[in-house]
């Protein structure tokens, strides 16, 4: 789950709709771009790509039994989400200190993409960390088993997971074969861009820090977050430049 920073309200604290935070949502924290050309855009929580319907997501709950409609147009409160995601998440409660959440976490630090599709909690936290992690990804469903799935959302998710670590494992061959073509670089960065899931991509090309540093670099409000260093390594915890509720657990 890639960490972001959303900086500022743009327009004061509160938005009179919540939906006209969505321009604003994906030009700090949603675009994926390469040489200023607009490749994608991605879920907060799934980090897939999603060309239409990405939604403004509370992150607590407009509606029902644990709603907070005095945030339903904070920015404070706003993430972007699939279908899909705000869907399996719904109107479930949210304890900020059980979660680890993008805008204020280190999430690429939290998560670990495994090659059979599935997301775990990073092997390096401990038991107590690895159950805020588990929370997770149950909140927007990231691991639900496909043999259960109605919707074939958990089917897309994780098959989509598996083309992106497939892609990126691909696209690491070609870069050993000349780690210094600029070429290769350039087609290894549209193609995270375009597929997706950058904390694949981050992990595949663990060791290639100029990779991961045009990674970083070119979806909206990762650099921001301060959680990578000038070599792409990881800095945990999130820094929350944000000053977010809770947020620098890890
Ligand atoms: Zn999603």
């Amino acid at each position: 789950m890639r960490p972001v920073s959303k900086g500022n309200a743009p327009v004061g604290v509160v938005f009179m709709k919540y939906r006209e935070s969505f321009d604003y949502l994906l030009d700090r924290i949603g675009i994926g771009e390469y040489r200023n050309i607009k490749l994608a855009q991605y879920c907060s929580y799934c980090e897939r790509v999603i060309p239409t319907n990405l939604a403004v997501e509370h992150i607590e709950p407009k509606k029902g039994a644990y709603a907070q409609p005095q945030l339903e147009n904070s920015w404070t409160n706003f993430l972007l989400a699939c279908v899909n995601c705000n869907s399996k998440k719904g109107s479930k409660r949210i304890q900020f200190n059980m979660l680890y959440l993008p805008d204020r976490d280190n999430t690429f630090h939290a998560f670990e993409y495994r090659h059979n599709g599935e997301v775990y909690p990073s092997s390096t936290l401990n038991n107590a960390q690895k159950a805020i992690a588990v929370n997770t990804i149950n909140l927007v469903g990231l691991n639900e088993p496909i043999d259960t799935d109605v919707d074939g959302v958990a089917k897309d998710r994780r098959t989509q997971r598996l083309n992106a670590m497939a892609l990126a494992l691909d696209s690491l061959e070609d870069l050993k074969t000349a780690p210094q073509n600029q070429t290769i670089q350039n087609l290894i960065v549209k193609g995270m861009l375009t597929s997706g899931y950058f904390s694949i991509w981050m992990a595949v090309f663990n060791g290639y820090p100029s990779i991961r540093q045009l990674f970083i670099d070119s979806i909206r409000g990762t650099r921001q977050s301060g959680c990578f260093d000038a070599n792409g390594n990881v800095l945990h915890p999130h820094p929350n430049p944000d000053n977010l509720q809770l947020g620098g657990k890890i």
